[in-house]
């Protein structure tokens, strides 16, 4: 993922660790402390997407999430301390995408700015749909089928799975699709892939389909090529 992302938040070591998550993620990162200044910087710099801390010292930070949703669509994260439904409720209703209570995990974070995009910028039609030979994913209702048959997937395995699908044919190494799936590489990590590979092939039921490259990663096939008659 790419593009300009504006983070507003006053707790220098907060603002410090989500930049660096995505920085890490492939964005590059604006980061303000008080909400008079990340005003400024998202009228400024139209970035992809904002991470907003509901709690700045200058501003109020649901009228400052009513004024930066008057710059525009730009997605918006908020990170709340403050754990009430109701100030769930009313920063949604702000026109927030989406938001993280403190304490959160910064790969959440990641995972959650990922979804929002993929939401705020819906894919063209033709590209809803993956086929891999009779592996069909259809990227909207996020559903799976192989020959027809509905196949149930959790979040992550439709994610790695969606990232196999679109390099059918060719290697996926385990740092990719940790980076690609998980938003980062993270200590002793590609273990997790081959978890999930494995609970995938399981759901599957083929287990051929993803072959693995010994060493490096993974390969989706559309299977057997056809002999000629
Ligand atoms: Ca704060």
């Amino acid at each position: 993922m790419s593009g300009l992302a504006v983070v507003i938040e006053d707790d220098e070591a907060i603002g410090a660790l989500v930049g660096a998550y995505l920085e890490q993620a492939g964005f590059n990162v604006v980061r303000e402390c008080t909400g008079k200044a990340g005003l400024d910087a998202v009228e400024r710099r139209q970035p992809r997407f904002v991470v907003l801390d509901l709690g700045l010292p200058d501003l109020d930070g649901f009228e400052l999430c009513r004024q930066l949703r008057g710059t525009g669509d730009i997605p918006i994260l908020i990170l709340t301390a403050r754990d009430e439904e109701a100030d769930r409720i009313i920063g949604l209703e702000l026109g927030a995408d989406d938001y993280l209570t403190k304490p959160f995990s910064p790969r959440e974070l990641v995972a959650r700015v990922r979804a929002i995009l993929r939401r705020a910028e819906p894919v063209p039609p033709e590209s809803q749909v993956i086929e891999v030979g009779e592996l069909r994913l259809d990227l909207r209702s996020r559903s799976v089928t192989i020959a027809g048959s509905k196949v149930a997937l959790r979040t992550l395995e439709f994610e790695l799975l969606v990232e196999l699908a679109r390099h059918a044919g060719h290697v996926a190494t385990r740092d990719r699709l940790l980076d690609r799936v998980w938003g980062m590489s993270f200590a002793g990590g590609t273990r997790t892939v081959d978890v999930h590979v494995a609970q995938l092939r399981k759901k599957l039921g083929r287990p051929e389909m993803i072959q693995t490259v010994r060493g490096v990663g993974y390969r989706i096939l559309e299977g057997q090529v056809p002999q000629d008659a």
